[in-house]
């Protein structure tokens, strides 16, 4: 079972991803915990690469982002995939069409088909979108380390728009959660739509 955790900086993803852990543990599911950027090494020369480059190229950014996303998905998600395991990913695809496609002025449809490409057709079983204001997810992430948390809340919000609109688009795959809500209340609805689809 693949499920991906998506939303802006600061939304909370990787605190949702260690309760879940703790809790598919508990249950005795074997449980990857994953993230991209950079879920292998390769991917770590990757992430330098594309989160402090200079000047990037949008098209040449999300060629990396791309490489990396399926280097990872090849050599990680899949080998977990086939064993039976429980894969928690922090960012997925619609990570790329959100930030690269809303933000860059690519065209978002190319940018995913690009995404698919490179997957091979892999999307998640359930994709946990933690939908953040521009303003909480500033507030959070505290001082900024990268190029894209540098941007602008008017970029963090196109991005966030697009997010929304992408988990409207599937609905029946997305799971939307307000990351304002208290960290306890999140992991709880979270976990009560993963207990329907892992079947524990
Ligand atoms: O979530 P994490 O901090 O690892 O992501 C690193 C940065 O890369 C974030 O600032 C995010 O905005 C950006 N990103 C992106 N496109 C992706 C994945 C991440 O712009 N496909
Ligand atoms: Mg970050």
């Amino acid at each position: 079972v693949f499920i991906a955790f998506e939303g802006g900086d600061g939304a909370g993803k990787t605190t949702q991803i260690e309760r879940l852990h703790g809790w598919l543990s508990q249950q005795g599911r074997e449980v990857v915990v994953t993230r991209e950027p950079g879920g292998t090494p390769v991917g770590q020369q990757i992430r330098q690469l594309v989160l402090h480059g200079d000047d990037l190229a949008p098209r040449a950014e999300a060629l990396l982002f791309a490489a990396d996303r399926a280097h990872h998905v090849a050599t990680v998600v899949r080998p977990a995939l086939a064993r039976g395991a429980v894969v928690l990913q922090d960012r997925y695809l619609d990570s790329s069409v959100a930030y690269q496609g809303a933000g860059r002025d690519l065209d978002a449809d190319e940018v995913q088909r690009l995404s698919l490409w490179a997957t091979q057709d892999l999307r998640p079983d359930l994709t946990v979108l933690l939908d953040v204001s521009p303003e909480t997810g500033r507030a959070r992430r505290g001082d900024v380390h990268d190029r894209l948390e540098s941007e602008s809340d008017d970029f963090h919000d196109r991005v966030r728009r697009h997010f929304l609109s992408l988990a409207e688009a599937e609905a029946h795959r997305y799971l939307v959660v307000d990351a304002a809500l208290p960290v306890d209340e999140i992991a709880a609805i979270v976990q009560e739509r993963v207990a329907e689809i892992v079947g524990v």
